[in-house]
């Protein structure tokens, strides 16, 4: 069903300041610039700052991401070693879109075509992308779809069982456990029901760092997607989420939700009975 009135109704819980994550600080047994940095002096003899080297630009990115973006404002970007994240907000739903780039080949795929395609489009750049995933059926989450797919050419993926709520053919139905791959980087899908049928989160396990997780609707700071009071959906959902989710990755995993901040899961797990117990 489509998401009703705002936002928040998608995300089935509040969303408490506590969860906002923090980015970790530098380490500071590491060298702040490059071995040329001492060299890099202009003509009048001042210090000019020196490019930052390569494994410097990658701690200055996770340093500096913290996954706040607003609809029209800049997008965020997560710099990891194999592979770029950038987050925008897109759509008066105030979705979340995530472009991964493969860095080793430039490919790319995104995450929701949720809304102004003019936006996605623009942050896509001229590279195109080879895959969009849709994470579920609700139309907040496919808006753009279309004419994104229109102008990139990309293969469309979703869940089996969503495939059929949203109004453009899907070229890969995605089963649990099934990989996705952008350029040489691969997710792997978990399929979720509750929140929809067919809602599927994507998992890239960095073999350089922490787990990394796109939840969809599915799982965002402080609680598991709308179930829309249907005491069986929650059920399933946070069951699934436990076990796809909670019980097989680190407390570092960092979360990606459909809308609003991201997360990790030790910032939520202590929470989880508080949720069974309140039912959604
Ligand atoms: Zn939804």
């Amino acid at each position: 069903m489509p998401p009703a009135g705002v936002a928040i109704g998608c995300r089935g819980g509040v969303l408490p300041p506590s969860s906002v994550v923090r980015p970790r600080a530098p380490d500071p047994a590491q060298p702040r610039t490059g071995p040329r940095s001492a060299a890099r002096r202009g003509a009048a003899g001042f210090l000019r700052p020196a490019p930052p080297d390569r494994l410097w630009r990658y701690r200055l990115a996770v340093m500096t991401y913290s996954g706040r973006v607003t609809v029209g404002g800049p997008a965020d970007v997560h710099e990891l070693k194999d592979l770029m994240i950038t987050k925008v907000a897109v759509g008066p739903m105030e979705n979340n879109a995530y472009l991964l780039r493969c860095r080793a080949t430039d490919e790319q795929l995104l995450i929701d075509a949720a809304n102004d395609a003019g936006t996605l489009l623009g942050t896509i750049g001229h590279d195109g992308i080879a895959s969009v995933v849709t994470t579920h059926r609700h139309g907040d989450h496919w808006q753009a779809l279309a004419e994104v797919v229109a102008a990139t050419g990309a293969r469309t993926h979703a869940g089996r069982e969503d495939a059929e709520g949203i109004p453009v053919p899907t070229d890969v139905l995605v089963d649990d456990g099934d990989t996705v791959r952008v350029g040489q980087v691969e997710l792997t899908a978990r399929h979720l029901v509750g929140h929809t049928p067919g809602s599927i989160a994507l998992v890239y396990d960095d073999p350089h760092g922490h787990p990394h997780v796109f939840t969809g609707d599915c799982l965002f700071p402080g609680g598991v997607g709308n179930t829309f009071k249907d005491p069986e959906a929650f059920a399933r959902l946070i069951q699934d989420v436990e076990t796809k989710i909670f019980d097989v990755l680190p407390d570092e995993t960092w979360v990606y939700p459909g809308h609003g901040n991201d997360t990790t899961l030790g910032a939520e797990r202590p929470r989880l009975p508080e949720w069974h117990a309140r039912g959604w």
